[in-house]
């Protein structure tokens, strides 16, 4: 029997309805390359919002068209995000940080029709200009004063083409399995590949990352999303924060800048910020080195890659700031857990919820997730059984875009997610590494990632990186990589004989190099391909 329920429909333009009655004078700030302090209100956001999508329909685009964005995290991004996605578009979100051969090919996989581009962006569409022939037209994010001068064809101004459309725009209603967004895999294992939300995901996620155990978004917050928009939909911050109706501020093209991250945490009292452990890193030191502090922060999300201890404990023991590890992929729109402390566990010491902290945190509903041995069968949640992690749900991707051939699902319909990973009885998932990073050393599994943050906990090592390398006796070995705080001064010696009271001995680096820097990846992520290139004749010392 059916339940007698109105059937209406997920839609993301939804949010900009509800959040214009409830929330109209709600803020959103943002830096810019034109402007170092915008600020306007959620209905003069939406008014805007409207206008791009008049705009949008006067430019040709039509409902299932690859609107791409080459955009930092600011309001006219924003807008981007509501206006396409709210007329049946799909906001294809590309990072201008990839190498201009991937942003190419992603133009060109995607077959987008408009790209709207940041200022400070423009260089590389110049760059690539004889690629983009499919391209109609091509949007500068900025007002006539800034427009750069550019041979780039079919080129206008954002500010002049919503200037001149009118204010009011009846959002479409469509089936909430149509595509809202597109977002491309960074590529760190092979070539780029998309996942394409639909609104009914993203909307299904928005609710669940405001959830108090989750991302905990309220009314009452102040949120910056200092993870870029162009990845995975900032973690679906910009849905979930007009879901409760919070003011949020974006850092625009200086993310990575602590300095500007204090001053805008200080002066827009913010309450919530989410970005990669590096974020947090730079942000520590900054902190340390200047005596300055973001007392208005009750909580740093962090996900992307694993947090080092080191940095739960900084922002614990200097700020009394609580940090929350999640995980989740591209794939997983993508949230797929969160740190948060169970009932049973609240009277624990503050060392030990810390070593929960560490870990990259409990299942969120509406994702399932399991272990797998490599014959498929199902692991134990003991903390000590390790598999392949494997999840389910509504945000999950079962199809990559244009690639048909390549189900990323097994037999039974998990999603494979490429990480290893052991669940203790309480239920928190631990990574222990990428299927592909995992040191194969005799019949045994290294973890990467457990070297890495046992290294970086050491006060002297301000990065590090372990990769595996061959070894005549165990096939693989693992090699430590690692940078050094400014100013310290430490030898392979130090490091081994911190590492040894620490991991197992089984586990210890065969060998300890120093670098200056260490690459990442477009997201600030540490690039092991990379490494394992710049490696790749090495020879561990006899
Ligand atoms: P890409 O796969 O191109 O690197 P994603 O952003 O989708 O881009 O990366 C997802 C991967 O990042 C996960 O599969 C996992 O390996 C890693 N990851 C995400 N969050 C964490 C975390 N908190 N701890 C450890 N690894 C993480």
């Amino acid at each position: 029997m059916r339940g007698l329920m109105m059937d209406t429909q997920l839609m993301i333009s939804g949010l900009l309805r509800s959040a214009d009655r409830n929330y109209p004078d709600r803020e959103i700030v943002s830096v810019t390359a034109d402007n170092p302090r915008h600020r306007y209100t959620y209905r003069e956001s939406f008014r805007r919002t409207r206008q791009l999508a008049n705009a949008l329909n006067r430019l040709g685009a039509e409902p299932g068209d690859r609107i791409a964005t080459l955009a930092w995290n600011d309001y006219r991004h924003f807008e981007l995000y509501y206006a396409v996605s709210g007329s049946a578009m799909v906001c294809h979100t590309i990072n201008p940080k990839l190498y201009p051969e991937q942003v190419a090919y992603i133009i060109q996989h995607a077959e987008d029709k408009f790209i709207f581009v940041d200022l400070l962006v423009v260089p590389l569409l110049e760059a690539l200009a004889d690629q983009l022939t499919g391209v109609e037209g091509i949007v500068v994010l900025t007002d006539e004063a800034h427009m750069p001068k550019t041979a780039l064809p079919n080129v206008v101004c954002y500010e002049t083409l919503i200037a001149a459309e009118f204010e009011q725009f009846e959002w479409p209603e469509f089936d909430e399995n149509t595509a809202s967004s597109l977002c491309y895999t960074s590529g760190t294992t092979g070539n780029p590949k998309g996942v394409l939300y639909s609104h009914r995901s993203t909307m299904l996620h928005a609710y669940a990352s405001c959830l108090p155990d989750v991302l905990g978004l309220s009314g009452h917050d102040t949120i910056m999303p200092i993870v870029p928009m162009f990845h995975v939909n900032g973690w679906g911050i910009p849905y979930g924060s007009l879901l409760v109706g919070a003011k949020i501020v974006f850092p625009g093209p200086k993310m990575g800048d602590g300095e500007t991250l204090q001053a805008l945490i200080e002066e827009e009292s913010i309450t919530i910020a989410s970005g990669v452990p590096t974020i947090w890193l730079g942000l520590l030191s900054y902190l340390k080195e200047s005596g300055k502090r973001i007392d208005s922060i009750k909580r740093l999300s962090v996900g992307g890659a694993a947090c080092p201890l080191s940095i739960i404990e900084g922002f614990r023991d200097e700020f009394g700031i609580t940090v929350c590890q999640g995980w989740g992929m591209t794939e997983t729109s993508p949230l797929g857990t969160v740190f948060s402390l169970k009932s049973s566990n609240k009277d624990l010491p503050a060392d030990e919820v810390a070593k929960l902290q560490a870990k990259q945190g409990r299942g969120v509903f509406g994702i399932e997730m399991k272990i797998a041995s490599p014959d498929g069968d199902e692991l134990p949640w003991d903390g000590v059984a390790f598999g392949a992690l494997k999840v389910r749900g509504s945000w999950v991707c079962s199809g990559y875009f244009r690639l048909d051939n390549a189900s990323p699902l097994d037999e039974d319909g998990w999603f494979d997610t490429g990480d290893v990973a052991t669940i203790d009885p309480d239920g928190y998932m631990q990574i222990t590494d990428r299927t592909k990073d995992v040191i194969k050393s005799g019949g045994e599994w290294i973890s990467s990632i457990d070297l890495e943050n046992a290294a970086v906990d050491n006060p002297k090592v301000a990065e590090a990186a372990v990769i595996g390398r061959y070894h005549p006796k165990w096939s693989e070995r693992p090699l430590l990589i690692a940078v050094k705080n400014a100013g310290t001064d430490v030898n392979k010696e130090e490091i081994l004989s911190w590492l040894s009271s620490r991991v197992a001995k089984m586990s210890l680096p065969n060998d300890v190099v120093f670098v200056d820097e260490l690459p990442h990846t477009a997201t600030g992520k540490i690039n092991k391909l990379a490494l394992r290139e710049q490696f790749k004749d090495y020879q561990f010392p006899d």
